[in-house]
């Protein structure tokens, strides 16, 4: 349609709507008040106005004989007659609509009543008029519709709601193997049965057993969860339909419920298939235990899932994974039998599971000879596997910068520093901030040197890197599972070494701001050791409710339940432990003050030493405690 003719069009919709609908009241209108032209009509006559009040009064005292209703239930001639007199009346009145108690009521008090179709000027108009109205309507919406589907905001996006594009995601065939997914070998047992459900459920079916309809896989961002969850429909065969639960929470109510629907369709239209709902806590929260309300369409979603998981038998061919890293707080509902009943851990791995990770990233890339990916895999303890995909990008990334044919060590380490505390940043060239940054990591690992129960320095930098301005790296021992008391304290001295170092120096005046984060470690290790540990005079005890972030209403009433006195004389440990070990900090510090005053100079002119480097200058002033460890620990 071209742009003059849509223009008289838009304008045409008001006005022939307008007529239409004078057209069709016209038609309706009751006739009263006008001359009678056939016998028929005589009754259509009144004489006067009653309110509807007294009608329904007259209706109880049994004075009415008849009434005739006009107007599609507006108006009514009512015929009443008074019982003394038998004077006959004929009265209009406006009724608020035809209420269906009225009806009853009429018929009750058997009154004769009668419903009157609007009178028509002339029998063909009168159709026609009637017909045209909401042809009309329709006309111009679906016009309005159409020009405007382009828009935002437009009616055509509101109509798309109720059709709900299935915005759900569905691969045929993912090309992902169990080959891809590395370092998390239980869930890969557990997960390979799930597999052999898809490929021969007659397999099951025969023996008469049940084939279980889902599986949650429960673990932290990055572990591989959904890579998981691709490997299995990859290695069945089967196609891959996946949805997230945090789509649907800033939607409209209604919305994510027929998302669902759409998407069991889907797959029951494709079975056998996998469908792998993310991050189902978003809609899979505790009903009910929020405070200040719930979410609608968070429980409209969550009541369509189970609601479909309970429509189909396992042996339909369709297999239900959800990933979540918070199981706790999930409605019980989901977990009964028959829809999620088994729980599947997809942990962050350990060294071995890391050397697994970073072999399978690294088959598609070009690594020097002498690149060792197990010493790699020792450097990077905590990291998960998204982490570590990360970090072989990295090093590519900067190889490929450095304008080197294969990946180096020195790549790989830049990129692990990058990967654990962020960009580089230029060095601080204001000579006086640089001496204190230089004392204040000299601190950390000065102490962290002198101390046998802690754990080795593995670098030493002012390169400024994310929020820190200097970086002091340990090797913590990852295969130790037992953790000591020496231990626990050497880690507190380690970590208030910076500041030790700064008020020795500097003087209290001049201590800085930089040790902030050095303090959230100290209280972290000290409360444990006081609440959990039982490592201090408050004795083996254990004082804290599980250390867990508190999921709203549900948890407060436990978080209270350590006394006023219990909380006072854990505080008061806490502070005396911590008072004691920076005393003993600030004297260790300044003992080796001819020591931590060299490595400083060195340290300002180089900008960076290796924990080698670092240790061997130390050596020259005392006698260092033996420790062989490579992972590293990072202290700000
Ligand atoms: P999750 O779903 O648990 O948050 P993903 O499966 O999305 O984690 O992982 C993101 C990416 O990280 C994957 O695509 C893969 O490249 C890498 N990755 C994560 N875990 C593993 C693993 N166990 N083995 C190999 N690669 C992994
Ligand atoms: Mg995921
Ligand atoms: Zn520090």
């Amino acid at each position: 349609m071209n742009k003059r003719w849509r223009i008289i069009a838009l304008w045409l919709i008001p006005v022939v709507v307008g007529l239409g609908l004078i057209w069709q009241t016209a038609g309706n209108r009751a006739p009263v008040d006008t001359a009678v032209s056939s016998p028929a009509e005589s009754r259509n006559v009144a004489t006067g106005r009653m309110t509807y009040g007294r009608f329904l009064d007259s209706l109880q005292e049994d004075r009415v004989n008849a009434v005739d209703v006009f107007d599609g239930g507006r108006t009514a001639i009512v015929e009443t007659a008074d019982p003394d007199f038998g004077h006959v009346q004929r009265l209009r009145v406006e009724l608020p609509g035809l209420a269906p108690n009225l009806l009853d009521q009429l018929k009750e008090k058997h009154v004769s009543f009668d419903v009157h179709p609007p009178r028509p000027s002339s029998p063909v108009w009168g159709v026609l008029g009637n017909l045209l109205l909401p042809l009309l309507l329709i006309g111009s919406l679906i016009f309005l519709a159409r020009r405007s589907s382009g828009l935002p905001g437009g009616p055509g996006q509101a109509m798309q709601f109720s059709k709900s594009k299935a915005r759900f995601m569905m691969e045929a065939e993912t090309g992902v193997t169990f080959d891809d997914v590395a370092g998390v070998e239980e869930a890969k047992q557990d997960l390979k049965e799930i597999v052999t459900f898809l490929k021969t459920p007659e397999r099951f079916t025969a023996v008469g057993a049940r084939i279980p309809k889902g599986a949650l896989l429960v673990g932290p961002p990055g572990t591989g969860k959904t890579l998981l969850a691709k490997a299995i429909a990859g290695e069945a065969g089967v196609p891959f339909f996946s949805l997230s639960g945090s789509e649907f929470v800033e939607m409209f109510v209604g919305v994510g419920a027929s998302r669902v629907r759409d998407l069991f369709k889907k797959a029951k239209d494709n079975s056998p298939c996998l469908i792998f709902i993310d991050e189902i806590d978003a809609v899979g929260r505790q009903r009910g235990a929020g405070m200040g309300g719930g979410n609608d369409e968070r429980e409209q979603t969550l009541n369509q899932i189970l609601t479909e998981m309970d429509g189909f038998e396992g042996n339909s061919g369709i297999i239900v994974l959800a990933a979540t890293n918070r199981p706790d707080v999930l409605d019980s509902a989901l977990l009964r039998p028959g829809r999620f009943d088994r729980q599947v851990m997809v942990d962050a791995p350990d060294i071995k599971g890391r050397l697994a990770i970073l072999q399978v990233h690294a088959r598609d890339k070009k690594l020097a000879e002498d690149l060792s990916l197990e010493s790699v895999a020792r450097r990077t303890p905590g990291f998960t596997g998204a982490d570590l995909a990360n970090l072989l990008n990295e090093a590519a990334i900067l190889t490929a910068r450095r304008r080197k044919s294969v990946i180096s060590l020195t790549e790989v380490d830049d990129a692990v520093d990058r990967v654990i505390a962020g960009m580089e940043r230029q060095p601080l060239t204001d000579g006086r901030s640089k001496r204190l940054i230089a004392y204040h990591e000299v601190g950390h690992a000065l102490v962290g040197s002198l101390l046998q129960a802690h754990d080795p320095v593995q670098k030493v930098t002012l390169i400024p890197r994310g929020q820190a301005q200097g970086l002091t790296w340990f090797s913590p021992d990852e295969e130790q599972e037992l953790v000591s008391r020496a231990q626990l304290k050497a880690r507190i001295m380690g970590a208030l070494g910076g500041r030790a170092a700064e008020q020795i120096v500097f003087g209290q005046a001049e201590i800085t701001t930089g040790a902030g984060g050095d303090f959230q470690q100290v209280s972290a290790i000290a409360r444990q050791m006081v609440t959990q540990f039982g490592m201090s005079e408050i004795g083996p005890i254990s004082l804290s409710s599980q250390d867990r972030e508190v999921f709203l209403g549900r948890d407060l009433m436990i978080r209270s339940e350590m006394s006023n006195a219990s909380a006072r004389s854990v505080d008061e440990q806490v502070f005396k432990l911590v008072h004691q070990l920076y005393d003993d900090t600030v004297a260790l510090l300044a003992e080796h003050r001819e020591c931590m005053d060299r490595v400083v100079e060195v340290l300002i002119e180089r900008e960076s030493l290796s924990g080698e480097e670092f240790t061997s200058l130390v050596a020259e002033y005392a006698v260092l405690p033996k420790k062989e460890r490579f992972t590293p620990l990072l202290v700000g």
